[in-house]
């Protein structure tokens, strides 16, 4: 599966540097706001556990909002709380072309069928690690307005959703991989030093 149905960045930098076209420059100048919004690795916030949403107001339908039009602006297809610094149960994500939200969500039910494939992670840029998940998931919840909802997921949108539900908890893809697959990663994480400094 193309890792572009995860939620991440994917690195278009790439696809972007030779394009001079001013929607082009304008989308990458707005994604790299929204990433500059986004909680990276290191911040303690995602390393917490978020507590269960109990009022359903017009401050959880804003935060929604904004969190949907961050998601897209940084080309990710899932956003959790924690990633914007906000400790509540809820995630935003795409399934099939369209935007969703699941406050409270809690997995009824996991497939035994597994699946390894590469997740990155808007709050952890450049890395791309290998992440076993169920290929099937049921998973309970509440939508904006606070009504009760059950989805069904199959691959793409079930990774992702196990993906964003870890961040809830205060799970990472890097406690999720494989030894050697860690390290890289956390080498990559780690702050390069600048050339002449000191
Ligand atoms: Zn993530």
């Amino acid at each position: 599966m193309a890792d572009h149905d995860h939620e991440h960045e994917h690195d278009h930098d790439h696809d972007n540097d030779h394009e001079s076209a001013d929607g082009d420059v304008e989308r990458e100048a707005r994604r790299l706001v929204a990433l500059s919004r986004v909680r990276q690795y290191g911040d303690g916030v995602l390393r917490m556990k978020a507590r269960e949403v109990e009022i359903f107001d017009d401050d959880l339908e804003r935060l929604i909002e904004r969190m949907t039009t961050l998601m897209h602006e940084a080309n990710g297809v899932g956003l959790a709380a924690n990633q914007v610094g906000v400790l509540s149960r809820l995630f935003v994500f795409v399934d099939a072309g369209e935007n969703r939200v699941l406050v409270n969500p809690v997995i009824t039910k996991l497939s035994s069928d597994r699946e390894i494939d590469d997740e990155g992670c808007l709050s952890l840029r450049d890395v791309l690690v290998p992440v076993e998940r169920a290929t099937r998931v049921t998973i309970e919840g509440f939508d904006a307005s606070g009504e009760r909802l059950e989805l069904e997921l199959e691959l793409p949108s079930a990774r992702v959703a196990q993906h964003e539900l870890d961040h809830l908890d205060g799970v990472l893809i890097i406690d999720r991989t494989d030894d050697e697959s860690r390290r890289a990663a956390l080498a990559k994480l780690r702050p390069q030093p600048v050339l002449g400094a000191r």
